[in-house]
């Protein structure tokens, strides 16, 4: 079972697709946006692309933000007025340019029986920060408009004392 902590070596491997057979549904992903990059892995792009870690940000990247976290993920080709689009790695002769160095949000995408585990490990341990009051508000919303949740990701799992969380919830903790 995944766990907000099965450690990010397991995950990777339940959510690895080697580039040969990647299925329909994981390029039209491509198609339709692309997935963010952990900060650690920016360097490591970076070189791959025989850039400087400012240039590739500038070129490549734009931010998301959810869970009041701000991520980067590879631009997105919009045409004008939509929200999605192809992403910029995405060659549809060729499937993602970057195979190797992609975003641990794409390695771990995957449409097998661990899919959905597999992005609420992402979200929890990249977006949902337990040590920002607001982070954890908006997680509360979207556990209580039914979003599903994995070991380690209940609101009491997150943030063990219950005053502290109680004030979260009750906006006497702002910040
Ligand atoms: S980086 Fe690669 S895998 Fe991720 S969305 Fe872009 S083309 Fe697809």
């Amino acid at each position: 079972m995944i766990k907000k902590d099965t450690p990010a070596e397991e995950v990777v491997k339940l959510g690895y697709c080697d580039k040969e057979n990647s299925c329909a549904q994981c390029n039209q992903g491509c198609m339709q946006g692309s997935g963010c990059f952990t900060e650690a892995q920016l360097p490591i792009v970076a070189k791959f692309l025989k850039s400087s870690e400012e240039n590739f940000k500038k070129v490549w990247l734009e931010p998301v933000t959810r869970f009041n976290t701000t991520l980067l993920r590879p631009k997105i080709k919009r045409s004008k007025g939509r929200q999605h689009g192809q992403c910029v790695f995405f060659d549809e002769k060729g499937g993602c340019m970057i195979h190797e160095v992609k975003p641990m949000e794409c390695m771990i995408s995957n449409h097998n029986e661990y899919g959905e585990a597999l992005h609420l490990w992402f979200t929890l341990n990249y977006f949902v920060n337990p040590t920002d009051p607001q982070s954890i508000r908006e997680w509360a919303t979207y556990i209580e408009s039914g979003g599903p949740v994995i070991p380690g990701g209940s609101l009491s799992e997150l943030v063990p004392n219950q005053k502290t969380l109680k004030k979260i919830m009750e906006y006497k903790i702002l910040r």
